[in-house]
């Protein structure tokens, strides 16, 4: 036993806090986690499972509207926005106490309070210090507004999910997935929703194919969408917001809504005095092992940005517990990492984009397929979906596989696991449909088209 408090002492109670500290504890280790502000992180609390809720409620406008060509008829539907957000707080609720369950059983000790590391094994959290052999940084990130005139007025990500009232007019900044995502929600409830993004396409990081075809749905289902511009500064009339944008164009507003951007959580917590080497974006800088420079302090999630994801973090966690309590020398793999984003339509995708293929050299076959799904045939939402395969033409091995459309998360996850397992365009060719679906669109796609 080593003669400090703990063996190790995790400073964040999110996804990657919590996964790595349950994991050490069960390992033998005495561990400890310091944790400011509510259990389960961003996820829990102001990210995937409030946002997840938030998008669900926000497509039954359009599940209603469109049941009527199934034959429901109703009076015209009414939307509470204070319902919603009980319903979301009470499920919030839930989850923070299974979080502070599962750590009580697991043996980690919870302390309350803002963490500063002060030396290479100590940490003092509002004033009383603690010892520990390890320390691991889980602290995520933040959003951050740029410096613009009428900066104060925005809201960011964490502000949406309480608001008070919902807004008649929202005008949401950013063209990443948080974006998205958002202008998605409030156009889904019924909100006058415009989308300005100082970027040609949507989703940047992605297939351009995704962020295409997303901005046209995103379009028919009512969103305006200001590409090439930025908005240079927000005025306040009343309760009336205008945006003034970089084209001249005023956008008057109830709520703008910044998504243009997150920051690791690194300052304040005493890393530069004690010669933790930071990047110049502030995420801590780890190698393989997660281990930063200094040797007894580790960190793991959206703190080093690398990719930020809860899965991510997640494994990154128990990656370190696994080194540190039990002899592990593995690495992370961050290749075939899938990942949706839940606008409406939905986006997901695994492996490579036709960019970064032709990028790394591979000779590719594209096939790809755009059609309107049976359930939106009957109904005439216009809404249509877009798969697409990226190929190695040497080995036939598949490298990319993208979808957008309803559930496409839910559907290219079992994807994901063909592409860990290297699966080939004739495997997929071999397999047997399940019809009538969109995936099996997926195992029927025969015709190349292009390179
Ligand atoms: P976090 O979960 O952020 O946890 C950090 C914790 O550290 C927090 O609880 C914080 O209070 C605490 N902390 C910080 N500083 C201190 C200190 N000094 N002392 C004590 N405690 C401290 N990912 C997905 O995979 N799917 C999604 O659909 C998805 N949707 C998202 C939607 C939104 C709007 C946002 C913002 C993020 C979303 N993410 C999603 C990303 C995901 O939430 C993060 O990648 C993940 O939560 C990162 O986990 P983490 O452990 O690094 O940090």
């Amino acid at each position: 036993m080593s003669g400090y408090d703990f063996d190790l002492l995790t400073i964040g109670a999110g996804s990657g806090g919590i996964r790595a500290s349950r994991r050490a504890a069960a390992f033998g280790a005495r561990v400890a986690v310091a944790e400011q502000r509510f259990l389960g992180g961003t996820c829990v609390n102001i990210g995937c499972i409030p946002k997840k809720l938030l998008s669900y409620a926000a497509h039954f406008r359009k599940e209603l509207e469109e049941s009527r060509s199934y034959g429901w008829s109703f009076d015209q539907p009414v939307f509470d926005w204070r319902t919603l957000l009980d319903a979301k707080n009470r499920e919030i609720e839930r989850l923070n106490g299974v979080y502070r369950n599962l750590l009580n059983q697991s043996g980690v000790e919870l302390i309350w309070g803002t963490a500063t590391i002060t030396g290479p094994h100590t940490v003092e959290v509002d004033g009383r210090t603690f010892t520990s052999k390890y320390i691991l940084v889980a602290t995520g990130s933040h959003p951050t507004v740029p410096d613009i005139e009428g900066a104060q007025y925005c809201i960011t990500s964490d502000d949406a999910f309480y608001l008070d009232t919902l807004p008649e007019r929202v005008v949401v900044v950013g063209g990443g997935y948080i974006a998205v995502e958002f202008a998605s929600i409030f156009n889904g409830l019924g909100i006058d929703t415009t989308l300005v993004y100082r970027g040609d396409r949507l989703l940047k990081s992605f297939d351009a194919d995704l962020g295409n075809f997303l901005a046209e749905q995103m379009t028919t289902q009512g969103v305006r969408i200001r590409f090439n511009t930025e908005i240079r500064k927000i005025e306040r009339d009343g309760a009336t917001l205008s945006c003034v944008t970089g084209d001249g164009e005023r956008l008057s507003c109830d709520t703008v809504l910044h998504a243009t951007g997150r920051v690791p959580n690194t300052a304040r917590l005493g890393l530069e005095s004690i010669g933790v080497a930071l990047a110049p974006n502030a995420a801590i800088v780890v190698d393989g092992a997660f281990q930063t420079s200094q040797p007894s302090i580790y960190a793991v999630g959206d703190v080093i940005h690398r990719m930020q994801l809860t899965p991510v973090a997640l494994a990154e966690g128990m990656l370190v517990a696994d080194r540190l309590f039990n002899g592990s020398t593995e690495h992370m793999d961050y290749s075939g990492v899938p990942t949706a984003i839940f606008s409406h339509p939905n986006v997901a995708t695994v492996g490579l984009s036709e960019e970064q293929a032709i990028e790394s050299g591979y000779k590719i076959d594209l096939y790809r397929s755009i059609f309107t799904p049976l359930k939106h045939t009957v109904s005439s939402s216009g809404d249509k979906v877009l798969l697409k395969l990226i190929v190695d033409r040497e080995s036939d091995r598949v490298l990319g596989v993208h979808m957008v459309g309803d559930d496409a998360g839910e559907i290219l996850q079992g994807f994901a696991v063909a592409i860990r397992c290297k699966a080939t365009k004739a495997q997929l060719d071999a397999t047997v449909g399940i019809h009538p679906t969109i995936a099996e669109e997926f195992v029927t796609m025969r015709a190349k088209v292009g390179v």
